[in-house]
């Protein structure tokens, strides 16, 4: 069976009610709140792998506070930090242990607030006239003191998919990839088109294939900033490949077998192929098409 989504199913009640409520929200900014530990983006973590709390009076008075939501009719916080991410996920190993380390509900919580906390980090300045903006709706938002301009934080639509032909995968490397380590292909949507054009267009553009059958299968919010990984599945009458090597340093197709023996494998892998580590929603995609 697949492992759970990783990022995804937050027992946090967003509270949409009191973050647009500044009364409603300042009376909850007592004693009795919560503020999530984080050392820059990093949460800090207990003895028995869990997150942990402060309270309000652990953050200085300048930091920005954003609201998580309610967990046990606690209001939840966490400070943005004085500088964003640096970085995407793979270039920072502490990332990758916490994620083995946290449970899904606190890897959940924390890679919400992440998201959201590392936007507030490094969207200071509005985008319209350069004026430094100011939190609002409980960091929900961000608005401009001079020009009026609302900004709100981003989520980047990303489609991940499988190709099929005839009982084969297809599965990609990136140059930065692992030796042996294959992944389903992926790519930004971009403006002015649909989550089956993006994927379509993906695969053209990266294996030189065209696709047929999109089909959605499962999302993943992905906090390394922010993408929203859409998990969609497609069918090849052609498998030829031109492999676009300037995004890929491989893409091959795998047998059923070949991808059995991989999951079985577990993270050392076979000799031709590691299986995506279970954080990674490619690993759901393959799990669910081999299980089907
Ligand atoms: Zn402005």
């Amino acid at each position: 069976m697949a492992p759970p989504i990783a990022f995804a199913g937050s027992p946090i009640d967003r509270a949409d009610q009191i973050r647009v409520d500044p009364e409603a929200l300042a009376a909850r900014m007592d004693w009795r709140a919560k503020v999530l530990k984080l050392d820059g983006l990093l949460p800090e973590i207990d003895d028995m792998g869990g997150l942990v709390w402060g309270t309000l009076a652990d953050v200085s008075q300048e930091a920005e506070l954003v609201f998580l939501g309610l967990l046990d009719d606690k209001a939840c916080f966490a400070a943005v930090p004085e500088e964003g991410a640096g970085g995407p996920a793979y270039a920072m190993p502490r990332a990758w242990q916490v994620m083995q380390l946290l449970g899904p509900e606190d890897l959940a919580i924390y890679g919400g607030a992440r998201s959201l906390v590392d936007w507030h980090a490094r969207h200071k300045y509005c985008a319209k006239c350069g004026s430094v903006t100011k939190i609002a709706k409980g960091g929900w938002q961000r608005t401009c003191p001079n020009c009026g301009a609302d900004h709100f934080p981003r989520t980047d639509p990303v489609t991940i998919m499988l190709v099929e032909h005839e009982d084969r995968l297809l599965l990609g490397r990136q140059p930065r990839f692992p030796p042996r380590m294959y992944s389903a292909l992926a790519g930004f949507v971009e403006p002015g088109e649909t989550i089956e054009e993006a994927v379509a267009r993906e695969i053209w553009e990266e294996a030189g294939l065209r696709v047929r059958d999109v089909e959605y299968l499962s999302s993943q919010p992905w906090p390394f900033p922010s993408q929203l990984m859409i998990g969609c599945t497609s069918v090849t009458d052609d498998p030829e490949l031109t492999i676009d090597t300037t995004e890929l340093d491989d893409a091959r197709w795998f047998s059923r077998a070949e991808l059995e023996a991989a999951r079985a494998a577990g993270t050392e892998g076979t000799e031709d192929l590691i299986f995506p580590q279970k954080f990674a929603i490619a690993h759901q995609l393959m799990a669910w098409w081999l299980d089907k």
